[in-house]
């Protein structure tokens, strides 16, 4: 697969960015993000980086030193916001406060803040696009683990772009997944090819029980009808495009970033540390 092609093709086909688009890149030191972050600079968007510093001991450590290094060598400007600086508790802090008080997996609890901090940055910092490192792996596993608990609602916030007018005008940053029609094998391929100063392991903190049972799953299917991985993404995709979310989102009382109840997901983390 020629994996620039196919991103730019996504890019072109779902309007992901425009010349002179202002967007970031939200990078963690993997593959995927910082894959994705080299295509979009290589294309001319002139894209900026944004990490959160998470704060987990060596793994943090290396990744930002690693995005660091990319950065400068490609001439990137890098933004670091830190979890312990923004907020002033480390994430390994909330994710054992979330654990204990609200039953929340590590995964879930660091997702959370993770996006609240990457909206409201990127929103301070006047960017109208955050780009992530989302896989077709990463893709078709949520639809099947959506499916699978039932929250099939769920999967109409999925899909390339994110963040209808409506939503943007409740302070949400569209999201995009320039990689949305990239297999993961063909990323890592891309990734060590090009020698990217990147970590290939998982978060030591990494709890996702429920998405590797799923991953096993559909690459035990991937193995007995191949393209399967890839017809789940693309005709989900598809029917996505024929329903998209009308009702606009609300602003949390507590921080006032955009929230689908009347305290968003973080801050109710937040409170059980106070
Ligand atoms: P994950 O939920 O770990 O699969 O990550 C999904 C996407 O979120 C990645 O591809 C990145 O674009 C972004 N991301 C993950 N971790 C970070 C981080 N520490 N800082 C900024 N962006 C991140
Ligand atoms: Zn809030």
């Amino acid at each position: 697969m020629d994996v620039e092609q196919v991103v730019e093709g996504t890019i072109a086909n779902y309007a992901l960015l425009k010349e002179g688009s202002k967007v970031v890149v939200a990078v963690s030191g993997g593959k995927d993000s910082t894959t994705a972050l080299y295509i979009i600079n290589k294309l001319g968007y002139c894209p900026e980086a944004l990490t959160i510093d998470l704060g987990i001991g060596d793994w943090s450590r290396n990744n930002l030193r690693n995005i660091s290094m990319f950065c400068n060598q490609n001439k990137i400007h890098l933004h670091i916001v830190s979890v312990q600086d923004e907020l002033g508790y480390t994430m390994v802090d909330i994710i054992k406060a979330a654990e204990q008080n609200l039953r929340l997996k590590s995964c879930t609890t660091c997702g959370i803040i993770r996006k609240w901090l990457l909206n409201k940055k990127a929103r301070e910092f006047g960017f109208e696009a955050i780009a992530t490192g989302h896989n077709l792996d990463d893709e078709a596993q949520t639809i099947i683990m959506n499916s699978l608990s039932g929250r099939f609602d769920l999967n109409l916030g999925l899909g390339p772009k994110t963040g209808t007018a409506e939503l943007q005008s409740s302070g949400f940053i569209p999201r995009i997944k320039p990689l949305y029609f990239c297999p993961e094998e063909e990323i890592e391929r891309y990734s060590r090819s090009h020698k990217f100063p990147v970590l290939y392991q998982k978060c030591p903190y990494s709890s996702g029980a429920h998405r590797r049972e799923v991953r096993a799953m559909l690459e035990q299917i991937e193995e007995a009808r191949p393209g399967t991985k890839e017809k789940i993404v693309t005709r989900f995709t598809g029917i996505l495009a024929k329903s998209k979310r009308k009702n606009p989102l609300r602003r949390c009382k507590i921080c006032g970033e955009p929230s689908s109840g009347e305290i968003c997901n973080a801050c109710k983390i937040l409170e059980v540390l106070k």
